[in-house]
């Protein structure tokens, strides 16, 4: 091939490779195993717990007869080694950096575990990818990964007394909200007897968005899907008043503020902040302190301490 054919091949297959990067979709499955996509096939993307359907496989309240949350999926292995374990390659589900690796097993119930942050219309999510057999040799915090990099190898690692059994064997898949950065400190504070050796990247410290309805909604609404709308789109389990106007979901997720024009106009007092049914809050309206007064009398409520005016409703 000549030089000028080379070259322009090589400006069609940067183009080409540009235009599927603008439309290709936030989220990817994080295993070749894609059966979620195919209805009626749950058992063969599910693994469900201990003589438990596939069922108790998913996110939510499927554990224990409902009293137990799961805040990810866990999702089969496709692929085994001699030996029988898992070798399914594990894969970044969108462009981001890691910000943790662990790869102690004794140390967690995820077992080895990587988390990324990805940036996606505007929002901060993390990934978590858990119970790893290995994490790839040169991944370091900071830095970069691409969609469908492949970051680890599905495993069965845990800390639990029971483990994971060879025929169980997942990836323990989840996304996450971030909640605070002095998680550690509120942690040391509020149990000063328990150990936490994952600093703010303990799971207690992210708040789970159900991966399966994510995929599925992208699944569907292809180009069109907006991560924002998703969030937003949450069904409503009840509001909490803040009597505060700075606090780090606010500054982090500063998109989920909607618009309050009386807030606007006579100051900003507080914020009413609507939980989903899995407590992430997904929508914060500014409100003034004729707002906040109101509403307290309404619910018989007398204004005390700042920090005290936290109010559940129903
Ligand atoms: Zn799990």
């Amino acid at each position: 091939m000549n030089r000028l054919a080379r070259c322009f091949l090589l400006v069609l297959l940067d183009a080409l490779a540009q235009s599927e990067a603008a439309t290709q979709q936030p989220f990817r499955l994080p295993t070749a195993n894609h059966a979620l996509f195919e209805p009626g096939s749950e058992e063969k993307f599910f693994v469900g717990t201990v003589g438990k359907p596939w069922t108790t496989g998913r996110f939510g309240c499927v554990r224990s007869d409902g009293r137990r949350m799961h805040e990810g999926l866990d999702i089969k292995c496709l692929q085994r080694d001699s030996r029988g374990e898992p070798a399914d390659r594990v894969v970044a589900t969108a462009d981001g950096a890691v910000v943790y690796l662990s790869t102690k097993p004794s140390l967690s119930n995820y077992g080895n575990y990587i988390v990324l942050r990805h940036h996606i219309g505007g929002l901060e999510i993390y990934s978590l990818y858990a119970h790893l057999k290995r994490v790839r040799e040169d991944l370091k915090i900071g830095q970069d990964v691409k969609a469908g990099e492949t970051i680890a190898t599905m495993g069965r690692t845990t800390n639990t007394r029971e483990g994971i059994s060879k025929d169980r064997a997942h990836v323990h898949f989840e996304l996450n909200l971030f909640v605070n950065d002095r998680f550690s400190m509120w942690y040391r504070k509020a149990f000063p007897r328990q150990r936490n050796d994952h600093g703010e990247w303990n799971g207690q410290n992210l708040l789970g968005l159900d991966p399966r309805l994510v995929l599925l909604d992208e699944h569907q609404q292809g180009t069109n899907f907006s991560l924002l709308d998703f969030i937003c789109k949450q069904t409503e389990l009840c509001r909490v008043l803040v009597g505060a106007t700075n606090f780090p979901w606010l500054k982090r997720y500063a998109s989920l503020v909607q618009p309050n024009p009386l807030a606007e106009r006579q100051g900003v007092a507080g914020y009413e902040i609507s939980l989903n049914y899995n407590g992430v809050p997904f929508r914060l309206v500014p409100r003034a302190a004729s707002e906040l007064k109101r509403e307290l009398k309404r619910l018989g409520l007398r204004g005390g301490n700042r920090g005290e005016k936290n109010v559940l409703r129903g």
